[in-house]
């Protein structure tokens, strides 16, 4: 027999848990299919231990600068197995939260993988379950490409599995996953190399933030491998993994390889053909403005739809398609303009809005000025350790609107939220000026950068 439910969610990640919570609320009965742990990506391989890896190496860090400070500390040894062990048990206590606080809403969890067997009926496990809506919010997983040699790396997935630090070790791509796990792996006491298919990291940023980063990281004796293709990986006689490149380049002695090239959608198993909705030439399940698949009653949202990878992304669009279909709300829908988003690089990276290059495209390059500085933060001012910190507005029309923030450097990473929400509400170059800074801190320049110059084209 098939048991009927209002909401169907098949993925208990951030999309689907927040979702669930939200349309329960409202007295919807809910059912979540989940073959994995609850939380998802986020949670298990994502953003929580990725985080805690992020501090550790801060950490690091500070010992590095303390003398400098007076104190008389000395890194003399790194325990990653009992960082791992902790980061762990977090993370399983994350997964009880979760199954906890399900339960109190009412939210019926089944375990498995779901499979569609008609438009809105799918099958676990050999039982069937319908509903009068369904949601596909399954999530995405690391990509490794199908290169002789391929399995000898690992992937971010992985890099949670290590049981100890790598000696020296390659992450081949150039987004922010790459990036980050390049500093923290560095920061621990890895010797790291990137390798980068083209010239630079995270392509998609501002130019000011990925050359500010590239240069810090260059400073840090991060190794760059650029404008290089692999060809294949290589396990040597003496365990090691060498890498070669199309150009003909090798780098060799890595005892972990990591792949972060790039991630892809959880389409395969759910058998979309038995619904009849369309998904892009990657599989990603396309979607119009209100998270509608184009066939009734089926809806996507997070990583599957390949819009904004990000967990409150994921959140916010399950929450406000639960108000719409639960709440009463009938317009209730995310925009996706104006995300804010932090790289947990070394130095963090936070951005929100346009480029400077897309600013010109948008705007034109008349209608655009922008706002910079670079500077050494107090913080740094006499250690022995630099760190600048760097950081760009980008304003348009004669009202000089600030169309885009972008920081690099300490502290950016917790300073971007409060800007983001000046840039959602419109706010102009003048109500920066405005604002009365905060002294001393970083983040007081932003509200007294002057000479703006023309955007370069
Ligand atoms: C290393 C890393 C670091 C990240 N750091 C950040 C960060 O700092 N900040 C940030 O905002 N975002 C970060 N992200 C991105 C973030 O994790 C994702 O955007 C977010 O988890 C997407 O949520 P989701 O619900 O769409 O998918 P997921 O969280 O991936 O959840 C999908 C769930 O569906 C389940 N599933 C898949 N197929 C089926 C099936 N057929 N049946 C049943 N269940 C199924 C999966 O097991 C999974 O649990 C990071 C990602 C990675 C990989």
């Amino acid at each position: 027999m098939t048991q009927h439910f209002d909401l169907l969610t098949i993925g208990g990640g951030s999309a689907g848990v927040a979702a669930s919570n939200r349309a329960a609320s409202y007295g919807a009965r809910c059912l979540l299919i989940e073959k994995g742990r609850l939380g998802g990506t986020c949670v298990n391989v994502g953003c929580v231990p990725k985080k805690i890896m992020w501090n550790a190496a801060q950490i690091a860090h500070a010992i590095e600068d303390a003398p400098d400070y007076g104190f008389t500390v000395e890194r003399t040894g790194f325990d990653w197995a009992r960082l791992k062990h902790e980061r762990d048990q977090h993370v399983r206590d994350l997964n009880g939260h979760y199954a906890r606080y399900l339960a109190s809403n009412k939210v019926e969890v089944v375990q498995g993988s779901a499979r569609f067997v008609a438009p809105r009926t799918v099958e676990v496990d050999g039982r069937r379950y319908s509903a009068t809506h369904v949601l596909i919010a399954t999530g995405g997983h690391p990509i490794v490409p199908e290169v002789p040699g391929a399995n000898l790396g690992i992937t971010s997935d992985g890099f949670f599995d290590l049981e100890q630090l790598p000696r020296k070790v390659a992450i081949i791509g150039a987004g922010y996953i790459a990036a980050e796990l390049a500093g923290v792996l560095h920061a621990l006491g890895s010797e790291v190399t990137l390798v980068l298919r083209r010239e630079q990291l995270v392509m998609s940023f501002d130019p000011m933030l990925r050359d500010n980063l590239m240069e810090h990281m260059r400073a840090d004796d991060i190794e760059f491998l650029t404008n290089s293709q692999i060809k294949g990986l290589q396990r040597e006689a003496d365990g090691t993994v060498t890498i070669h490149c199309d150009s003909g380049t090798r780098a060799g002695g890595f005892d972990t390889v990591i792949w972060a090239v790039g991630r892809a959608p959880n389409t395969r198993a759910l058998d979309l053909n038995a619904t009849g909705l369309a998904a892009d030439q990657l599989g990603f399940v396309i979607t119009d403005e209100f998270q509608e698949t184009g066939v009734e009653g089926i809806y996507a949202v997070g990583d599957v739809t390949g819009r904004a990878a990000l967990t409150p992304v994921a959140i916010a669009a399950g929450r406000r398609l639960a108000d719409r279909l639960f709440g009463g709300m009938k317009d209730r829908r995310l925009s996706y303009e104006n995300i804010p988003t932090v790289m947990f690089s070394h130095p963090p990276v936070g951005t929100v809005g346009l480029t400077e290059p897309q600013a010109v495209l948008h705007y034109g390059a008349q209608a655009v000025k922008v706002y910079q500085a670079r500077f050494t933060p107090m913080l740094h001012a006499f250690t022995k350790r630099k760190v600048k910190t760097a950081m760009k507005l980008v304003v348009a029309g004669p009202e000089e609107r600030v169309v885009g923030c972008h920081i690099i450097g300490p502290g950016a990473d917790e300073m971007l939220q409060g800007f983001a929400v000046a840039v959602q509400m419109g706010a102009t170059k003048r109500d920066f000026d405005d604002t009365v800074a905060i002294h001393p801190t970083v983040s007081e320049e932003l509200v007294t950068l002057r000479n703006a110059r023309p955007a370069t084209v």
